[in-house]
C-alpha cells in the first residue's frame, strides 16, 4: 500500500519563524550569505581560524555543499569534508572538545547528539533545510500515531525532536539497505521527510511504505526535460542524480546515489565528463578530485522553473570564513539540544550505525533488525 500525507506547503518566499523568532525564507538566507572575500581578507581569515582551531582545541567540519574556502580549509587543518553522517562520526571520534560544523543546523545538532559533552558551533544558526522545516514534530507525531503498526524511518535532515520520534535514523547512502533490510523482516514502513527518495527507494526495495510530503528545494527543481536536451548537447556524458530528485530526472540517471555515491561514480565510471544533479556545491570536489573529467550541472531551468535555488542550497550558501573566525573568537552560536532529547534522538542514529558497520565489515544485519515493537 502507498499513500502520501496532504500537508501545506511551506512557504518558503515568506519569512517563517523558526522557534527562537528568527526569520527562514529563501530569499532572506540569500540576503544574508556573505559576500565572496578578497584575496588578501581570504588569507587573513584563514590564518586566523588556524590559529583559533589550535588556541580553542577546535577541528573543522564541513558539508560537500558549502564554499569551497570551507571545505578546503576543513581539510588542510586536520577536519573532515563529508556528508552530513560521517561528519558527526568524525566529530564523535575525533579528541577535539569543540567542533566547527559548516553546514546546516540538522547537522550541528546531529553531532550534538553524538558528542553531547563536546562544544558545536556553527558559523550562522538560521543556516537551515527545507526537509527540516517542512516537518515539524508535532504534525510529524501526529501522522506516526495514525499508523502505529509501521517502523519509522526519517532521513538525517530532521531536527533532533523527529529522530526521537523514530525508529530508524538513515542517510541516502544507507536508506535502502536499512529499507530492504526492514522489509525482509516483515515490516512496513512510515518514510519522512523526503518524498522523492523515499518513492526511489520504494521504487527499488517494493518496501510496504507510506511518505511525509517533504522535499529538498534544490534537487526538487532539476528538470527533465532540459536534462534530455543537455544530454544531447553532451552524448558522451553520463549522468549522476542524487535520489532528492524527481523519478522523472531519477529516470535519466546512468548512476544514482549518495554525495558520496556520485564521488565514487565519477572517480570509477569510464566516462570524461558527467552531467551533475545535486547541490553544486559538489562540484569542488568532483572537479578536484578527478582534473581530467569535465563535470556541467543539470540544469534547474525551464517553462516551470521558480529557482529558490539554482541548483544551490541558499541555506548551506550562508556559511562563510568571517562567521567561521567570529564563533571560534567569541564562543557564539554554540548548538543547544535538549538534554533530555539526547537519549532517545540517540537511539535510531546509533541503530543506523551499527548496522552500517556490520555491512561494511560483511557481517549479518539480520539481528540488528527487530520486528516493530521489539525495536
Ligand atoms: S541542499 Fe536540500 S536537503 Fe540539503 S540542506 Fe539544503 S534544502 Fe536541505
Amino acid at each position: 500500500m502507498t499513500s502520501t500525507i496532504a500537508l501545506k506547503e511551506v512557504a518558503y518566499e515568506q519569512p517563517l519563524a523558526d522557534s527562537e523568532g528568527a526569520v527562514c525564507s529563501t530569499k532572506h538566507a540569500w540576503a544574508r550569505v556573505p559576500p565572496e572575500p578578497s584575496q588578501a581578507e581570504r588569507a587573513e581569515l584563514k590564518a586566523r581560524i588556524c590559529r583559533l582551531l589550535k588556541e580553542k582545541n577546535a577541528v573543522m567540519v564541513s558539508h560537500y555543499y558549502v564554499h569551497p574556502d570551507l571545505q578546503d580549509l576543513a581539510e588542510e587543518t586536520g577536519g573532515i569534508v563529508s556528508d552530513s553522517l560521517e561528519m558527526a562520526r568524525f566529530g564523535r571520534d575525533h579528541p577535539a572538545q569543540t567542533l566547527v560544523v559548516s553546514g546546516v543546523r540538522f547537522m550541528g545538532e546531529t553531532a550534538k547528539i553524538l558528542s553531547p559533552e563536546k562544544t558545536v558551533l556553527m558559523p550562522d544558526l538560521d543556516a537551515t533545510c527545507s526537509l527540516d522545516l517542512g516537518c515539524p514534530v508535532e504534525e510529524f507525531s501526529a501522522f506516526c500515531d495514525q499508523h502505529p503498526d509501521r517502523a519509522v524511518v526519517v532521513y538525517a535532515n530532521t531536527s533532533a525532536a523527529v529522530k526521537a520520534r523514530a525508529d530508524w535514523l538513515v542517510t541516502s547512502s544507507c536508506a535502502l539497505e536499512i529499507v530492504a533490510a526492514l522489509k525482509a523482516a516483515g515490516q512496513k514502513i512510515l518514510w519522512a521527510p523526503d518524498r522523492h527518495l523515499g518513492a526511489y527507494i520504494q521504487r527499488e526495495t517494493g518496501a510496504d511504505m507510506v511518505f511525509w510530503n517533504g522535499a529538498c528545494i534544490v534537487h526538487d527543481e532539476f528538470k527533465a526535460l532540459e536534462l534530455e536536451l543537455l544530454k544531447q548537447e553532451h552524448p558522451q556524458a553520463k549522468v549522476l542524480v542524487h535520489p532528492e530528485s524527481p523519478a522523472e530526472v531519477v529516470a535519466l540517471a546512468d548512476a544514482v546515489g549518495s554525495t558520496s555515491a556520485i564521488l565514487k561514480a565519477a572517480r570509477e565510471m569510464d566516462a570524461a565528463e558527467f552531467i551533475v544533479a545535486t547541490d553544486n556545491g559538489m562540484m569542488h570536489k568532483l572537479r578536484t578530485l578527478n582534473p581530467g573529467k569535465t563535470f556541467y550541472e543539470a540544469p534547474t531551468a525551464g517553462n516551470s522553473a521558480t529557482c529558490k535555488s539554482c541548483a544551490h542550497c541558499p541555506w548551506m550558501a550562508m556559511n562563510g570564513l568571517a562567521d567561521v573566525a567570529r564563533v571560534l573568537e567569541t564562543g557564539a552560536n554554540a548548538i543547544q539540544v535538549d538534554t533530555a532529547l539526547i537519549p532517545r534522538a540517540r537511539q535510531p542514529i546509533d541503530r543506523m550505525l551499527a548496522f552500517t558497520a556490520a555491512l561494511k565489515s560483511g557481517q549479518s544485519t539480520a539481528g540488528l533488525v527487530p520486528h516493530l515493537g521489539a525495536a
